[in-house]
């Protein structure tokens, strides 16, 4: 690729930062020579414990022997860690910063409060018979009921499973009947870019077909119609004012189940990751102080939904561990209109602020002058994740969001990972744009040759895979142990498989290449979508750009692109000879552009990402076989694709 652009660490971060680079070596070091020293000592350091662990870790990662346990032994809490250890101190601090989907309604909700609430909650789980181990499905908007609810399940040790609340009711009932629901949480409507979704409505139609399910509680967001069925549904706002305001925390194992969440669905049918108690909150706290360099009394912005692990790690679990500030946001980047980030940020004052990359690309598709008329003068860090950052994207999210003053955390994680494994620090990580750079505390990542299976010494590319446990590691897959073992320990024996490519460069980076499935063969060469991509959304018209492969008769395979213009700009071959030209130049002689189909919108998995998977099968003309589909947040898009697909 183009020359490599290196931006060191601005003095004025490192001046304060929890962890500079010397540090960063030091702690790293200790981390693979003495992880249990090592991961003892954070565990004091985060989260506090009724009961000390008997051993700190204990792991096979061979198949036939799989086991992976933290802190075996202890016993904590987490909504004890999450609020009652803060109250002495933070108690009328602001736990919660909930931002509307209306810019002219917010709610702030204190420490306090938020415990009064969780205690009432939770007493009203109770009542309705649910038991620790039972799960709880919650199915909510981007309101803080919904952070309540979580907390709530941890204090009396209910499971939550949290579904997305842009998903079907076939999506909800799928889920709900694969983690064994016997409670749902939902809201009458939600609301987002002033249009309003009847949940409850969705809710009703899934169960329909969940018979299981006991009780359904409703919140109130709209006041909108909803249906009602007595004896199976309550009100949330009704129930909680007749509850008790104390609630006595469950004493957890810390390998007791917290949660199941479903992975997003771009690859294939979701898996239920199932993460554990002690394990996961300590990763999730320091995750989110190191990787944030999280200062006290910082507002923290992470725009994600609590649907996804990102929402669940860094809006809730990580930052109310640390007894930070957690904005909540209902909204969508482009409502009321493409300034609405910015204007959160100046609003509420947010010191760092975290997005996936498609908002980004959205907004960079309208202009700078959305961002520039804000002030944005508050931000101090700004993060990425969930796909791969084009660093065409990252230049501009630097330059004109950040105005060349905010290190760019580029964070490589999965919902199976708990939190970060591959991911800048502020303060100790110089930075190439489009890379997630080094590797956190405690992991250890290592690149297969897929075809080989050798492990790749030095400079290389290949499969991704983790050489060590780490605290924030899932635990099984729900209800189907053997799909765990088999997706993620069988390919590569002794390792965790993360099913993404990467290529280490000579400073030790990684760069993620995108899934692995999604890797190209040209002519024998291997090429990752990422950085065909990342050349193609280099071009000033060029707002976004997904790459395929398809059949191709001496080739093998042909690169087949699926490029959105920017907005305004009139697609013509012109565009197409020099996009063509443009790869060419940037990778190589082999990286040769076969087909280039415009594509006012690309499908995208409801939290975002593109799925290449359905890409692929239109690009071979395979449309009677698209696959599941069922987690794809447009499903228009795909149609409007196959009626002008450029391969028939
Ligand atoms: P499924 O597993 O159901 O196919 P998914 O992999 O999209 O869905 P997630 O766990 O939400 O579900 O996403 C994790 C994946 O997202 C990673 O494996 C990686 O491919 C991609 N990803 C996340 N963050 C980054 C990042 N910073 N850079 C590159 N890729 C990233
Ligand atoms: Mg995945």
């Amino acid at each position: 690729m183009s020359e490599e652009k290196i931006y060191a660490v601005p003095a004025a971060i490192a001046a304060k930062a929890h962890i500079n680079a010397e540090q960063y070596a030091a702690m790293y070091q200790r981390s693979i020579d003495d992880p249990a020293g090592f991961w003892g000592d954070q565990a004091e350091q985060f989260v506090t414990w009724s009961k000390k662990w008997d051993s700190v870790m204990d792991y096979s990662f061979k198949a036939d022997d799989l086991h992976i346990k933290w802190f075996d032994g202890g016993k904590l809490n987490v909504s004890y860690n999450c609020l009652d250890r803060h109250l002495a101190t933070r108690g009328d601090q602001v736990a919660i910063i909930w931002e509307g989907d209306n810019p002219e309604v917010d709610r702030k909700i204190t420490y306090r409060e938020l415990h009064e609430e969780v205690c009432r909650l939770a007493n009203v789980f109770k009542s309705r018979g649910v038991k620790k181990g039972d799960r709880v499905c919650i199915y909510l908007p981007m309101i803080p009921e919904a952070a309540v609810a979580m907390l709530a399940c941890t204090r009396i040790g209910a499971v939550h499973s949290i579904v997305f609340g842009g998903f079907s009711p076939d999506s909800l009932r799928d889920r709900v009947l694969d983690s064994e629901c016997k409670l749902v949480i939902t809201s009458d409507e939600s609301v987002r870019g002033g249009r309003h979704i009847p949940l409850k409505k969705n809710a009703d139609t899934a169960m329909l077909e969940c018979p299981n399910v006991e009780t359904v509680i409703v919140v109130r967001r709209t006041g909108g119609p909803v249906e009602w069925i007595d004896g199976r549904d309550i009100w949330y706002d009704e129930s909680i004012a007749a509850a008790a305001t104390e609630c006595a925390p469950e004493e957890m194992d810390a390998e007791d189940p917290l949660f199941i969440l479903y992975t997003s669905g771009s690859t294939g049918k979701p898996k239920g990751a199932l993460h554990s108690t002690g394990g996961y909150l300590v990763y999730a706290a320091m995750t989110h102080k190191y990787t944030f360099d999280y200062q006290e009394g910082e507002i923290y912005w992470c725009t994600a939904d609590v649907g996804w692990v990102t929402g669940h790690t860094y809006i809730v679990y990580g930052p109310l561990a640390n007894g930070a500030t957690s904005i909540m946001f209902e909204g969508i980047p482009n409502y009321p209109d493409m300034s609405r980030f910015w204007d959160v940020v100046d609003k509420h004052q947010v010191n760092i602020f975290y997005t996936a990359p498609t908002a980004i690309r959205s907004l960079m598709r309208a202009g700078e002058e959305p961002v520039k008329k804000t002030s944005r003068q508050s931000l101090r860090i700004l993060g990425s994740v969930g796909e791969p950052i084009n660093p065409e994207a990252w230049e501009w999210y630097h330059r004109v969001v950040g105005d060349e003053r905010c290190p760019i955390v580029d964070t490589w994680w999965q919902t199976e990972t708990g939190g970060h494994l591959i991911t800048p620090l502020p303060g100790a990580t110089a930075l190439k744009p489009g890379s997630a750079t080094l590797p956190f505390f405690g992991v250890v990542p290592a690149l297969v040759d897929p075809a080989e299976g050798t492990l790749i010494e030095g400079a290389g590319e290949g499969a991704l895979v983790i050489a060590q446990p780490w605290p924030g590691q899932m635990r099984t897959v729900y209800g189907d142990h053997q799909r765990y073992v088999d997706t993620y320990f069988k390919q590569y024996p002794g390792y965790y498989f993360t099913g993404d490519g990467a290529r280490r460069d000579a400073d030790g980076y990684y760069w993620i290449t995108g899934r692995i499935d999604d890797v190209l063969n040209v002519s024998g060469h291997r090429l990752g979508t990422a950085e065909i991509e990342s050349a193609l959304v280099l071009h000033k018209d060029v707002a976004e750009a997904a790459v395929v492969g398809y059949p191709h008769d001496l080739k093998g395979q042909g690169i087949y692109a699926y490029v959105t213009p920017m907005a305004g700009i009139e697609p013509t071959d012109a565009l197409k000879k020099e996009l063509v030209a443009m790869v060419r130049n940037e990778i190589g002689p082999i990286a040769i552009v076969d087909i280039i189909q415009w594509a006012p919108s690309l499908p995208k998995t409801r939290s975002g990402k593109i799925m290449r998977r359905i890409l692929r099968k239109i690009a071979a003309n395979e449309i009677d076989s698209l696959g599941d589909t069922s987690t794809l947040a447009d499903p228009t898009v795909v149609n409007d694709l196959i009626d002008n697909r450029a391969n028939q």
